[in-house]
């Protein structure tokens, strides 16, 4: 592609014949349950199977956990939090054992990024970067954290001399419900914040792309986590992701998906007042002044799209550009689409690999038909490709009204939209187009006007503004990462993403 580069992305390479055959020797038994530091089977005796999006055949099969199975790993991880070795395990320690579970995963990363690639459908060459490079640094940032959990000093106003401060303690036990666009990034950091925290976890993997969070549990046993400290359950939503958010021995769900199920996951960990964070959907606006940096701007915002073929909570898939440089920044994100590399996710030369599943691509083509029917003009793309992989061209949508299902709803696909705006009413015009969303993840200004960018970052309602194309995948670990509005609740990453693991005890000393 001229000139352009996936976010945080190596050029790509084959994977190596010694990954690829390490990876397919892990596939050809039925990937089991890891509870309590051993591999069962489901107690139902069932298991699932699960494809290569790239060819849509199926290339393994998974222990279908069920209810049983999430009361077991429950009451394992509960058993190594309250008795087990891990609360009395020094900070320092835990801390050597994330390090050295990072370690493995770097050294087990061309076959780790293979089975991701394989499953999940994203190209290689940003596997490797950002989910398995990404993983690691998860765990290495947050390692960090173990022994900086910090309470305060407190003043009360009670008569007498008394002390009084605030310790932070782990929740306790951890359910994390993890998504199919990112299995071992989101898998990997939420077992991180966890068991940095102090608390022991388990984790339920998307039923599409159960391969890599599977494998991570045996680099966990390799590592020397204690028995119950990390429990994988794989199986289905509906079962034993439900299973995990009803159980009443699970102090906190965390959750990355849409916001759908965000909200059923509220709901089932309400009965029981369970903590949680919801990191949910996005329709992320980029906005571009003329006075910016217009073709990386728009280079950067079509990358944006094509990176996990646009199924990515944080794409930018709303492009606002000022009527000035409007036709320019649609020509440049049209020139790119039609030039990326779309194909099978092992291919080295694979600039944008398929959509995970038949039934996510026929919704995606069904909303780039709302689109055409609601009056947009599709400027290039539009079509699925033909083959047996769930392919859909990058398609732009041009001149979307901020009412379309097309503008308002979270496609996760190659689909964006770009918008002119104009400025004669000063800001209040995009302001009021960014916001007019039910979503609050990322947004993304390009001006080199810096009373533009400070009132922009104070009015727009978003966790995350990005100026000039700083942030995003790359950023790293130090910055929160979550949403206002239907984007979600809580933050990961930083301090924010440890200490929303912890409960704030409030301690009063007298004499
Ligand atoms: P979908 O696959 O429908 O797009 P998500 O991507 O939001 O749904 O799913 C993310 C995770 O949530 C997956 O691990 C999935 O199994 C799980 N999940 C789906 N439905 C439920 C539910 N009702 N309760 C708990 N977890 C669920």
């Amino acid at each position: 592609m001229t000139g352009a580069a996936v976010p945080g992305a190596a050029p790509g390479a084959s994977a190596s014949s010694d990954a690829a055959s390490k990876a397919l020797r892990f596939l050809a038994k039925p990937l089991q349950l890891f509870i309590d530091g051993e591999w069962v089977a489901a107690a139902s005796g069932e298991t699932f199977d699960f494809e290569d999006p790239s060819t849509g055949r199926v290339i393994g099969s998974a222990a279908a956990g069920g209810a049983p199975d999430i009361d077991r790993a429950v009451r394992a991880a509960r058993k190594a939090f309250e008795e087990g070795p891990w609360p009395a395990l020094p900070a320092a320690e835990r801390a050597r054992l994330m390090m050295r579970l990072a370690d493995a995963i770097d050294a087990n990363g061309e076959e780790l990024a293979y089975l991701e690639s394989l499953n999940g459908g994203n190209p290689l060459r940003s596997t490797r970067s950002v989910d398995v490079g990404g993983a690691a640094e998860r765990l290495r940032y947050n390692a960090g954290w173990v022994n900086k959990i910090f309470g305060d000093t407190l003043l009360s106003s009670a008569r007498g001399s008394t002390l009084s401060c605030s310790i932070r303690e782990p929740i306790g036990v951890v359910g994390a419900i993890t998504p199919w666009n990112a299995p071992l990034f989101m898998a990997t950091g939420k077992i991180a914040l966890a068991v940095a925290a102090g608390c022991t976890v388990v984790v339920k993997p998307a039923e599409l792309t159960p391969a890599t969070a599977v494998r991570l549990g045996e680099l966990i046993a390799q590592a020397g986590f204690p028995a119950g400290v990390i429990n994988i359950v794989t199986g289905f939503g509906a079962v034993a992701g439900a299973a995990l958010a009803e159980h009443p021995g699970v102090d906190k769900i965390a959750f990355t998906g849409s916001t759908a199920v965000g909200r059923a996951i509220m709901t089932q960990a309400a009965q029981s007042m369970k903590r949680v964070t919801l990191e949910l959907g996005g329709k992320s606006p980029v906005i571009i002044f003329p006075d910016g940096d217009v073709e990386t701007a728009a280079r950067t915002a079509a990358m944006g799209v094509i990176f996990k073929s646009g199924q990515f909570c944080a794409a930018g898939t709303r492009i606002f550009a000022h009527r000035k440089i409007f036709d320019q920044v649609l020509q440049l994100i049209e020139r790119l689409f039609t030039a990326v590399k779309v194909g099978p996710a092992l291919r080295a030369e694979t600039e944008m690999g398929p959509i995970i599943s038949r039934k996510q691509l026929e919704r995606v083509m069904s909303y780039i038909e709302a689109g055409r029917a609601d009056g947009a003009q599709v400027i290039c793309g539009g079509q699925r490709l033909p083959g047996e992989g769930h392919f859909a061209q990058p398609t732009v949508l041009a001149h979307a009204r901020p009412e379309w299902s097309v503008m308002r709803e979270e496609i996760f696909g190659p689909v964006v939209c770009v918008t002119p705006f104009d400025d004669a009413a000063g800001l209040d015009e995009i302001i009021a187009l960014a916001n007019d969303s039910d979503y609050g993840l990322v947004a993304r200004v390009w001006t080199r006007d810096l009373g533009v960018a400070h009132r922009l970052i104070r009015r727009i309602k978003a966790g995350s503004v990005n100026i000039n194309g700083a942030g995003g995948p790359g950023a790293g670990e130090g910055l929160p990462f979550g949403g206002f509005k239907l984007s979600g609740i809580g933050r990961e990453g930083g301090h924010e993403g440890v200490e929303s693991y912890t409960e704030i005890k409030t301690v009063a000393i007298g004499y």
